[in-house]
């Protein structure tokens, strides 16, 4: 993007274009980090037995575990898609946003994820007797590192309405497909 010497005035180009591999990696990390939580729950929740059965038999342990997995499989499934992007050298301004989704969803399905470990865990995973307590403190971390969420939520925003408005002139009008299309004066768009 911006060959062998960025020159002078280029910094905030050098700023995106590192905040790509800085985010990624952020994103990766968090379903990586996830991912480990869940399976040392998923292990505890099929040992460990309370009122007569394993604990992973209640469906307030067990859902928990169900929704982790769903959200690490999205996470994941986001994280490939835009690392596909990057690589096919989409355009950088499209290439900011997926890369703001990918590292916001991540981290936050992380949050959720080792957070329901936890629970799962009860006393034990508060303590270091499991590692999950300090997955939960590395994972508060990725949410606020390389850019907070709320950041992420910015650049999201700002690339979306700008590829959006840009190509509003060619795309097929959706609106057309509503029954009181004959009614254009109802919209109102003036306070
Ligand atoms: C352990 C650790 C390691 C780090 N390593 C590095 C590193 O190697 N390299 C590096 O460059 N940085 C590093 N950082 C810095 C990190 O990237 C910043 O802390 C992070 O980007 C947030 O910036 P800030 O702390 O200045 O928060 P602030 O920018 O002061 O934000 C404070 C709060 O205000 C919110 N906020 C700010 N602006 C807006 C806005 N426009 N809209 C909505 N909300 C907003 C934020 O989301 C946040 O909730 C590290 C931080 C930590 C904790």
């Amino acid at each position: 993007m911006l060959g062998g010497k960025a020159g002078i005035g280029n910094g905030t180009k050098v700023f995106h274009r590192m905040m790509v591999p800085e985010r990624m990696t952020s994103a990766c990390g968090a379903v990586g980090m996830g991912r480990a939580a869940i399976e040392i729950a998923a292990r505890y929740a099929d040992r460990r037995k309370a009122f007569g059965q394993k604990i992973r038999q209640f469906e307030g342990v067990s859902f928990k575990v169900a929704e982790s997995v769903t959200l690490l499989d999205a996470a994941r499934a986001l994280d490939y898609s835009v690392c596909r992007a990057v690589d096919a050298g989409e355009h950088p301004d499209r290439v900011r946003r997926l890369v703001s989704e990918a590292k916001k969803f991540s981290t936050e399905t992380a949050w959720t994820v080792v957070n329901h470990a936890m629970q799962i865990l009860g006393g034990i995973g508060y303590t270091d007797i499991f590692p999950v307590e300090r997955l939960l403190r590395d994972v508060r971390l990725i949410t606020i590192w390389t850019g907070t969420n709320e950041i992420m939520d910015l650049v999201i925003q700002h690339e979306y309405f700008r590829e959006f408005l840009a190509a509003e002139s060619t795309a097929r009008d959706v609106e057309s497909d509503a029954r009181g299309v004959e009614y254009p004066e109802e919209k109102e768009y003036n306070e």
